[in-house]
């Protein structure tokens, strides 16, 4: 399971919408929201838009990997489908803010913990005004969350610094190249060469 977070306007999106066209193989994590569709976003694509009634429902049956309250609306990764993909051997994205990924972190200490940086506040202070889909108290808003996010970053097992697209998806492949030949994932490969040795 990788675990992707960064603050607004970090460009997550855009990074992990590269990243899953050169891994197709790699299932998306589609999270569950109270917040409202953005012009263009489809239910089920970007997220499943759900009440706020509806959200605590799901909370209280534990259909929840995690949840958090981000910018004054409920986000939470739906269980029942990570596990699944991850039992079934397929490789999960999830992009979710900090908070989320430190409870994941508690829960799935053999994932891949990925913190995206903007290349710098006065980048990331244009990248979230550039938008220009939020209210000025929301940007506001997000723009004073992204240093406190950031700090949080530090928690991370790896950092990304998102300069361009193309240079932060390569070295998030490279990470995961590196995750997948770590010794504690590869034991098999270990007593199969034994096998082989001894016939
Ligand atoms: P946005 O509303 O801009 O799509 O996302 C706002 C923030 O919520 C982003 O930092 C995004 O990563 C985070 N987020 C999206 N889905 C989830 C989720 O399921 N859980 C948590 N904890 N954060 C999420």
């Amino acid at each position: 399971m990788t675990v992707i977070s960064g603050a607004s306007g970090t460009g997550k999106g855009t990074v992990c919408k590269k990243l899953l066209a050169e891994l197709p193989q790699m299932f998306y994590s589609i999270s569950a929201t109270t917040r409202k569709p953005r012009p263009g976003e489809v239910d089920g694509k970007e997220y499943f838009f759900i009440t706020v009634e509806k959200f605590k429902t799901w909370l209280a049956e534990e259909k929840f990997l995690e949840h958090a309250e981000v910018y004054g609306n409920f986000y939470g990764t739906p269980a029942h489908i990570i596990e699944e993909k991850r039992n079934s051997g397929v490789d999960v994205l999830l992009e979710i803010d900090v908070q989320g990924a430190l409870n994941v972190m508690k829960k799935c200490p053999d994932g891949v913990y990925i913190f995206l940086l903007p290349p710098s506040l006065n980048e990331l202070c244009n990248r979230i005004k550039n938008r220009g889909t939020e209210s000025p108290e929301v940007l506001q808003r997000r723009i004073d969350s992204a240093t406190a996010e950031i700090a949080v970053g530090k928690n991370y097992q790896y950092v990304v610094v998102n300069d361009t697209v193309d240079a932060a998806v390569d070295k998030i492949k490279a990470i995961l190249t590196a995750e997948r030949c770590k010794v504690e994932r590869n034991l098999a490969d270990f007593e199969h060469f034994e096998n082989s040795a001894t016939n």
